[in-house]
């Protein structure tokens, strides 16, 4: 079943710094203190920096779908919004200057 829903993926800081999985291209965040995430229902939908540099959502979805997650992959296809790569780089910047401890030894 195809659904339209829009699903509005923002930025969310986090202490926790790890690789969290790329719902759009599969691969995987760096540990970055700014995520992009949003809900599909239950599911937690990531979109990591490389797809936001991109700028090519729908097109990075479509070509991943043939690898896992096809069926969802495409029911996704013209649903997400994401904040761009340049809203990212803005709001990492302006966290990572209010963290000064992470500028060392990572
Ligand atoms: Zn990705």
């Amino acid at each position: 079943m195809k659904t339209k829903k829009i699903i509005m993926v923002e930025l969310v800081e986090t202490n926790v710094f790890s690789r969290w999985h790329c719902t759009v291209c599969d691969g995987c965040t760096n540990p970055v203190s700014v995520l992009a995430e949003g809900k599909d229902g239950k599911r937690a939908i990531r979109v990591c920096e490389q797809c936001l540099e991109a700028a090519e959502i729908d097109k990075r979805l479509t070509a991943a779908a043939h690898e896992r997650h096809a069926a969802y992959l495409r029911s996704l296809v013209g649903r997400l919004r994401v904040p761009t790569y340049a809203e990212w780089k803005a709001r990492i910047e302006k966290v990572e200057a209010s963290r000064p401890w992470r500028l060392a030894g990572c």
